[in-house]
């Protein structure tokens, strides 16, 4: 039976992406080795990664103001990389406080030098993006995570600063178009939007980087991968060449615009049944912020013992992943790039059947 995977990560990638790469992990190219036994410095490699940040620039429309790089250690890596290249000890940078990534951000960025909370929404649970806050002028960044994968809360506006933004983009980048120019820098980890995990995604502005007392260790500084075009030591090879095949993918679908377009009319597809369902709840409290990535969900107050009736269901239909982080529970249905709008209204047929079963 075909399995609809909406797991949070790792997570679906394209059909066609999984052929080509188990190709390439049989014989590369024609070339009678594998992707996974070349070396990361021959001119086949040095294509793909060419390849890729082509594709990034071109999806992403990014200027030469930008560097792309393909890096390892996860987002998790990112909330400290971030502070360590960016903020002096005695220097302040701004945090929004919308998950448990954006907290573990900034647990990380305290290491290093100041950090003011200046939005959460942590009091309610993390169930809606606050809004009407001030950036300090003063702060050397404002850091956000633009999808909160656990909770299922995303920006749909990007607030207004006076000092550039950091964004954690792991679970939405490549998702909708991206307003660049607001960005000093975004980091992506691979494994929910680009590709196997393994690999994680940064674009820069050079521009603020370097202006930091400390020293950094070399592998921890941008400015090394910058210089070196993300080969100082081995990069993840493989992963970075999925990435590829992935942008590859975007590129030939119509780009952020089709994605946007296609993950637009499956979180519709979705939250119009959850919120029409009788045995469902949303659990993002303003709308407005709901997640186009992960749909957050919970039983009906007073139905919560059907829930693992549902998940049984679900798994019956192929539905694979669905249920709930275990920090909110219920259930979560990640929708990512990949995924078509069929698999969706295949849960969506399972949520209606449930309750004509049990309603
Ligand atoms: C998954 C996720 C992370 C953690 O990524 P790792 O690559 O496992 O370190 C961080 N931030 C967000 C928003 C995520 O969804």
């Amino acid at each position: 039976m075909k399995k609809h995977n909406f797991s949070a990560g790792p997570a679906i990638l394209p059909a066609t992406v999984m052929e080509q790469a188990s190709q390439a992990a049989l014989d590369f190219n024609g070339m009678g080795l594998s992707i996974l036994e070349i070396s990361h410095r021959s001119p086949e490699f040095t294509a793909v990664l060419n390849e890729a940040e082509v594709l990034v620039r071109d999806i992403a429309g990014l200027s030469d103001d930008y560097a792309v790089l393909f890096l390892q250690g996860g987002a998790s890596s990112q909330f400290f990389m971030t502070a360590m290249n960016l903020l002096d000890e005695h220097e302040m940078a701004a945090y929004a406080d919308t998950g448990s990534w954006s907290a573990k951000a900034i647990k990380e960025a305290r290491n290093f030098g100041k950090v003011e909370v200046v939005a959460s929404s942590k009091e309610q649970n993390y169930t809606f993006i606050p809004k009407g806050y001030e950036v300090p002028a003063n702060a050397k960044y404002f850091h956000l995570t633009s999808n909160n994968t656990i909770f299922g809360t995303q920006y749909h506006k990007w607030p207004e600063t006076p000092v550039p933004l950091v964004a954690d983009m792991s679970s939405d980048i490549f998702s909708r178009p991206i307003d660049m120019e607001r960005f000093g820098l975004i980091y992506a980890g691979a494994q929910k939007n680009i590709g196997p995990a393994g690999l994680t995604l940064v674009i820069v502005r050079p521009d603020i980087l370097g202006k930091v007392s400390r020293t950094i260790p070399t592998m921890l500084d941008y400015r090394t991968h910058i210089a070196k075009k993300s080969t100082f030591n081995t990069p993840p090879v493989f992963p970075i060449y999925v990435a590829m095949l992935t942008f590859r993918w975007i590129k030939a679908n119509g780009g952020l615009p089709a994605m946007a377009t296609r993950n637009a009319a499956k979180a519709q597809l979705l939250y119009q049944e959850v919120d029409a369902n009788p045995l469902f709840t949303g659990i993002v409290t303003d709308k407005a912020d709901r997640s186009q990535m992960n749909a957050t969900f919970v039983m009906a107050p007073g139905k919560e013992e059907l829930q693992g009736a549902f998940l049984d269901m679900c798994k019956e239909a192929g539905c694979i992943g669905v249920k709930g982080h275990r920090s909110v529970g219920g259930f979560r249905a990640s929708m990512y790039n990949a995924m078509d709008i069929e698999s969706v209204q295949v849960l969506v047929d399972v949520m209606k059947g449930f309750a004509e079963k049990y309603g």
